[in-house]
C-alpha cells in the first residue's frame, strides 16, 4: 500500500493569509450591541479582544494580510503541514475517488488551533496586554492558546467546559503544564458561573458558559484580553493558512479539488481549508463542492435558523448573525467536544444562506466507524471531531463508486485523537450511542434566540 505526502519548502510557505470577506458576493452583517441594536466597530470590540483582530474581524476590504514576521517563524516550527494522498483508505473503500487529507494533527499540540493562537497572542502582547483568557471545550484550544501565551510571555487562565474536563483529564494537565489556570465551568468563580450553577446545579457546561465566564473575567481584569479558537471572522482569517498551503500542494500534485469537506464546530477549520479555494468559485467560476460535517446531535447548519443570537449561554457577547439552534442549547454528551456548539460563524452563516456551501449531518457512531477505517488504513487515530469529515468524505467516496467518477476529495484532518482514548473505548465496548434532536427540541431552544 502507498501513501504520498506533499510537503512545502520554508521559502514556499504562505506569509499572508486570505480574508474571504474582501471577495463574498454578499458581506456577512454586522454584529450588533444587544441593547442599541447598533452595529459594533473595532472601538467596541477592542475592550474585550486584542484591537488587531478586531480590525481583522471588520475588514471587508482586503483579502490578503501580512502575517506578521514574528508568527511566521513560529508557524515553521510545524508547517508546512503534510498534504497526504490517501491511497489505502481507497483502495479499502474500493472507490476511484482520489482523496487526499490535509494533516493538521501534526504539530506538538495535536490540532489545528495552533494556527490562531499564536496570531493572537502575538497582537495582545504587542499591545501591552499581560494576561489573556479563554474558554475551551474539548481543550484543543485551551492548550494551543497556553503553548502560545507562554511563548509570548503571557499568563493564561483557561475555564473548560465542565463535562470535557472530565471526559479528557489529560488536556487540562497539558494545558497546566504549558503554565496555564484551569477552571471547570461553569465555576464559582464568576457572576456569571453562580447564576448559571444556581439555575441548574448538575449543569455539564458548555462552550456557552465557558465564554459568558471569560468574557466576564477578561472585562472586569486590567490588562486582560479574551481570546476565542473559533466562530469569529479574524480566527477563519488565520486558519486561511491551512488552504493557502493545500493550494500549493495540491498543484504539486497535479490535482485540483471538486469536494472539500472539514467538520464543523464553529468554522474554522473549515473556513482554514476551504476559504481559498471558494475564491476560486467566486472569481475563476471554479465549481468546487464545499461541505461542512457536524454533529446529527447538534446540527445547526442543516437545522438551525439564520438569526441574530447570543454567542454564549449568559448573553454577555454581541448578537450575530448567525445559523443557530438558539444559545440555550444544551447539546448531548457526544465525544466530539468541538463540535458541541450551538451557532456558526457569521461568514459561514452568509455563505450558506448564499449557496456556496452545505452542512452535513453525521450520527456519532458512524464517525467512529470511520475513524476507526481511518486508522486502520492510514495509520492516524483521528481526533472524534476530525472523524466528521472522514464519514462525510467516505459517504462521498461511495457515492463515486456508484457512479464511477474520478472525483478529486479533499479533506482537512483538523487534529489527531491521541488524548481521546476514553471515547475510542467506550467505542469498542459498544458503550456509544447516536443523538437525535427532535424538531420540538429545536423549536424550543429556539424560543430562546432574542427577537431583533
Ligand atoms: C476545535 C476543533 C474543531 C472544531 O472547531 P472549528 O472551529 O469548527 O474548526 C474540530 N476539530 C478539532 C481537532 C478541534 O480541536
Amino acid at each position: 500500500m502507498k501513501q504520498k505526502r506533499f510537503i512545502l519548502s520554508e521559502s514556499e510557505l504562505p506569509k499572508q493569509w486570505y480574508n474571504i470577506q474582501a471577495d463574498m458576493p454578499n458581506k456577512p452583517l454586522p454584529p450588533i450591541h444587544p441593547a442599541t441594536k447598533q452595529p459594533l466597530g473595532v472601538d467596541d470590540l477592542a475592550h474585550i479582544f486584542p484591537r488587531e483582530c478586531c480590525v481583522q474581524e471588520l475588514d471587508q476590504e482586503h483579502a490578503f494580510i501580512d502575517i506578521p514576521e514574528e508568527v511566521q517563524e513560529k508557524y515553521r516550527y510545524y508547517r508546512s503541514t503534510p498534504l497526504v494522498r490517501a491511497y489505502a483508505l481507497e483502495e479499502a473503500l474500493g472507490t476511484p475517488a482520489h482523496i487526499y487529507f490535509k494533516n493538521e494533527s501534526v504539530n506538538p499540540l495535536g490540532s489545528h488551533k495552533i494556527n490562531s493562537a499564536l496570531p493572537q497572542c502575538y497582537y495582545a502582547k504587542q499591545e501591552g496586554t499581560t494576561n489573556v483568557t479563554t474558554e475551551t471545550g474539548a481543550g484543543q484550544w485551551g492548550a494551543a492558546l497556553s503553548y502560545a501565551a507562554s511563548v509570548f510571555g503571557l499568563e493564561a487562565a483557561v475555564y473548560q467546559v465542565k463535562i470535557s474536563m472530565q471526559q479528557k483529564p489529560y488536556r487540562s494537565s497539558i494545558m497546566r503544564t504549558f503554565g496555564a489556570a484551569v477552571t471547570g465551568s461553569p465555576s464559582m468563580s464568576t457572576r456569571a458561573g453562580k447564576d448559571i450553577i444556581t439555575r441548574d446545579p448538575r449543569h455539564p457546561g458548555s462552550l456557552g458558559t465557558a465564554i459568558s465566564e471569560a468574557v466576564e473575567l477578561a472585562t472586569t481584569t486590567p490588562n486582560c484580553k479574551y481570546t476565542l479558537g473559533s466562530v469569529l471572522n479574524h480566527v477563519a482569517i488565520h486558519q486561511s493558512i491551512i488552504g493557502l498551503e493545500a493550494e500549493k500542494q495540491m498543484e504539486m500534485a497535479g490535482e485540483y479539488p471538486d469536494t472539500v469537506i472539514a467538520c464543523f464546530g464553529g468554522g474554522s477549520n473549515f473556513g482554514g481549508i476551504a476559504f481559498p479555494f471558494m475564491r476560486h468559485n467566486i472569481k475563476d467560476g471554479k465549481t468546487t463542492e464545499f461541505i461542512a460535517a457536524e454533529p446529527e446531535s447538534c446540527p445547526k447548519l442543516t437545522r438551525g435558523e439564520f438569526r441574530y443570537d447570543f454567542g454564549d449561554e449568559a448573553g454577555y457577547t454581541p448578537l450575530l448573525p448567525m445559523f443557530t439552534l438558539g444559545h440555550a442549547f444544551k447539546p448531548a454528551n457526544i465525544h466530539a467536544g468541538g463540535l458541541r456548539y450551538h451557532g456558526a460563524g457569521m461568514i459561514v452563516s452568509q455563505l450558506i444562506k448564499d449557496g456556496l456551501m452545505h452542512g452535513v449531518d453525521i450520527p456519532q457512531l458512524e464517525t467512529f466507524e470511520a475513524g476507526l477505517l481511518f486508522a486502520r488504513t492510514e495509520g492516524i487515530i483521528p481526533a472524534p471531531e476530525s472523524s466528521h469529515a472522514i464519514a462525510a468524505t467516505i459517504r462521498e467516496a461511495l457515492k463515486c463508486k456508484e457512479t464511477g467518477e474520478e472525483k478529486v476529495i479533499l479533506f482537512n484532518l483538523s487534529g489527531h485523537g491521541l488524548i481521546d482514548m476514553t471515547a475510542y473505548e467506550q467505542y469498542l465496548n459498544g458503550d456509544l450511542m447516536n443523538y437525535k434532536i427532535s424538531d420540538t427540541d429545536i423549536q424550543n431552544t429556539l424560543q430562546s434566540v432574542p427577537k431583533v
